[in-house]
């Protein structure tokens, strides 16, 4: 019986998984069995509600547009006021691509206006002309508890431009790639720990280093404390996204 698990509640997986953003939860899983942590994934689809208490871990991936507007109106309905708690007492709340855009305060979709859940101060409009931003990308992070700048290499694709209001901090800065809005230079979000970002992948198995980071933060332990593990692998991928971005 492992002394720690990791409670991780995916949100919508089957209508918010593109890019295999499920591969995410297979990394968490791995790293945590490979140091004997336990790892528990709970599913909640629609109408399903949540407990805030019971995941150390919540987390929204990318989506298309229709799939989106399926999971918006529940996701307020049924599960804001419980991430709302989860994050109020330290869990990790995390978004990819349309799992960011859920998490701002809405979603600008032509004449529709889809609702986010207002854990982060931003909101996302859909470009008029429907042009995407597409492409490798890779930020500069500097995260709570790492001793420096780190490198996080994705992609993304998206048609939604995110705007942070003013005093919000973006996860990363842009390296290469477009980021939020392609102007700002600004990539995702992060606040206390509610983490949204447009990079796929999937994302963690491209950055081992940020899968522990996650990992750590949602245990509440620092990230320095887990044990070291064989990344030849991981850190070839790693380099070889990078590499693709240019970076
Ligand atoms: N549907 C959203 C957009 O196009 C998000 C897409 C995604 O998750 N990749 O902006």
């Amino acid at each position: 019986m492992a002394e720690r698990t990791l409670r991780v509640c995916a949100l919508y997986p089957d209508l918010m998984n593109i890019y295999a953003d499920r591969g995410n939860m297979l990394m968490l899983e791995r790293r945590c069995a490979w140091r004997g942590i336990g790892f528990e994934l709970t599913a909640a689809g629609l109408g399903d509600p949540v407990d805030p208490d019971a995941h150390d871990l919540f987390y929204l991936g990318g989506g298309q547009d229709r799939d989106q507007q399926l999971c918006a109106q529940d996701l307020v309905d049924t599960k804001r006021d419980a991430l709302h708690a989860a994050a109020g007492r330290g869990a990790v709340v995390m978004g990819i691509c349309g799992g960011i855009q859920l998490l701002g305060d809405h979603y600008e979709l032509g004449t529709e206006r889809v609702p986010g859940i207002g854990l982060a101060d931003l909101h996302t409009v859909r470009a008029i002309d429907g042009s995407r931003l597409i492409g490798n990308v890779a930020i500069e992070v500097e995260l709570p508890g790492l001793d420096g700048p780190r490198v996080l290499a994705g992609f993304e694709n998206h048609g939604g431009r995110t705007y942070l209001a003013a005093g919000e901090v973006p996860l990363g800065r842009v390296l290469k790639g477009h980021g939020n809005d392609g102007r700002s230079g600004f990539e995702g979000v992060l606040r206390g720990t509610v983490i949204g970002t447009y990079l796929h992948g999937p994302l963690l198995p491209k950055n081992a280093w940020f899968a522990d980071w996650l990992m750590a933060t949602a245990l509440g332990v620092d990230p320095g404390s887990l044990s070291a593990l064989d990344d030849r692998l991981e850190d070839a991928a790693h380099q070889s996204a990078r590499h693709a971005a240019g970076v």
